[in-house]
């Protein structure tokens, strides 16, 4: 037995290196590159590949990721002498062992990384509630897995929230507190992101898809070079320990669920109001992981000169913030018939918000337009009328608590997300609710 064993080990099976078939290459766009963890791969002008046969260790990525099948393995007469003989001997059982040996040396590296952080976004001090509600997701992730749920908090005189992410539910909070991040600086920032991630190895990592988190997820995952889903709708453990990443693919068409299967961290952006906001206790405390990282800041790039805040006029409507949201859509058919839609939101404390159609066609600003190309909404109430429930409108306000639709085509999707449906006519259907509605305040 012992000695059958050795024998296999000393049988090297040749893997060749990859070689580019002349006219075939479509300049894709350097996919064989970027699959080469080698760095066996560089493009030359016309954006083909040139392969350098020293680093290329026949890996067989760059040609899976080819969609010209523009790249083969080449083997030299000798290699292919002792394939021919493996092939007649027990070639097959020595290929196993050559994978193993691979996906062998993978599954050590994974087992290395452990919790599930979240980033804790920052500004003035002041956290971004995405945080939090990513600290309630990363909970129940956290708790599939059997490991610990951390924050990560950058920035200057920023340990109050690290002590905030515990009462969120972090058991443990990484802080980098130096004044040389009072502002967001994507270097610096990242650097200080990638320093925690090299040394306490969280397997995954989640951060808001706001205007910084995108930027700094992005930064992080390049230098890691780790994978990244941008936007997830929904977040998950599959059986094996693998986070299931989904979120609208194909223009909204199709929902696809992205796995990292072998890289770490497992990253995640979530858009706000995505993902339920968890209970805050303040009584919760954790573990303060002080880090401290050199950056000077006369090496970053970046020079913070003024900070100018978003001027919005006070009349500027925030659908994200808004408790109940009355939408319109094509239904509407004009601008001026938003009117009737204003005076229900006017009576129930609410706002109006759009379908992209209704933005498109100048019935409603843009900031206004609800869905994947617009806002993400968590409103308790959101009252749909005329709008027909396409994928990319859905995305973004199918986590209200309770949605009303008002449709005069009882088939229209939006019925399928609906708490309560209203097959009519909006023109009929909302007067009628906001008319009932005075009436009742009236009898008080
Ligand atoms: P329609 O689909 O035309 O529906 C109008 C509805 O009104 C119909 O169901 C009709 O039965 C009903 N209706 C008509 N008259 C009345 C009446 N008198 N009373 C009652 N009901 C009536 N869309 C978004 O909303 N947000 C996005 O962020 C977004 N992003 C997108 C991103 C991409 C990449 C793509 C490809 C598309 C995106 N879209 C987005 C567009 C989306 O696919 C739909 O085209 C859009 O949501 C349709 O808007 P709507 O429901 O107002 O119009």
């Amino acid at each position: 037995m012992t000695e059958k064993k050795e024998k296999k080990k000393k049988t090297k099976k040749p893997r060749g290196v990859a070689r580019l078939i002349p006219g075939k290459c479509i300049a894709c766009g350097a996919r064989c590159e970027a699959a080469c963890a080698k760095e066996a791969v560089t493009m030359n002008d016309q954006g083909e590949p040139i392969i350098d046969e020293e680093k290329c260790i026949g890996c067989n990525k760059c040609i899976k990721v080819c969609p010209s099948e523009a790249l083969e393995i080449y083997y030299t007469p000798e290699e292919l002498k002792i394939l021919a003989a493996l092939e007649k001997e027990k070639g097959a059982e020595a290929e196993v062992e050559e994978v193993d040996e691979e996906e062998g040396r993978i599954a050590a590296k994974l087992k290395e990384y452990k919790d599930v952080w979240v980033f804790v976004e920052q500004t003035e001090g002041e956290a971004a509630t995405v945080s939090w509600e990513l600290l309630g997701v990363g909970a129940r992730l956290a708790q599939a897995l059997g490991v610990q749920l951390c924050s990560v908090v950058v920035g200057s005189k920023v340990e109050a929230l690290s002590h905030e992410s515990c009462a969120y539910g972090a058991a443990a909070s990484y802080l980098v507190d130096d004044p040389v991040f009072l502002n967001y600086r994507t270097e610096a920032y990242r650097d200080a992101v990638c320093h925690l991630v090299k040394k306490y190895k969280p397997q995954i990592l989640l951060i808001g898809a706001t205007g910084l988190g995108r930027d700094l997820a992005g930064a992080v995952a390049t230098k890691l070079a780790t994978g990244l889903t941008a936007d997830c709708t929904g977040l998950d453990i599959d059986k094996h320990g693998f986070l299931l990443q989904t979120r609208p693919a194909f223009g909204g068409n199709i929902m696809a669920t992205i796995v990292t299967e072998r890289h770490r961290p497992q990253m995640a952006t979530v858009r706000p109001h995505v993902m339920p906001m968890p209970e805050k206790n303040t009584s919760r405390k954790g573990k303060i992981i002080r880090e401290s990282l050199k950056v000077d800041k006369e090496d970053l790039a970046v020079k913070v000169l003024e900070i100018i805040h978003d001027a919005k006029g006070k009349d500027a409507v925030d659908v994200t913030a808004a408790e109940i949201i009355v939408s319109g859509g094509a239904g509407m058919q004009s601008k001026e018939n938003f009117a009737i839609l204003q005076e229900l939101a006017d009576e129930i404390g609410g706002v109006v918000g759009a379908s992209r159609r209704a933005v498109d066609a100048c019935w409603m600003p843009s900031e206004c337009q609800i869905g994947q190309t617009g806002k993400t909404v968590g409103p308790k109430i959101y009252i749909a009328c005329g709008i027909s429930g396409a994928i990319q409108h859905l995305v973004g306000m199918q986590g209200s608590d309770v949605i009303i639709a008002i449709n005069n085509d009882r088939h229209a999707p939006i019925f399928e997300v609906s708490t309560y449906g209203i097959v009519g006519d909006v023109f009929k259907v909302v007067p009628a609710i906001t008319r009932r509605i005075r009436e009742l305040r009236a009898q008080k």
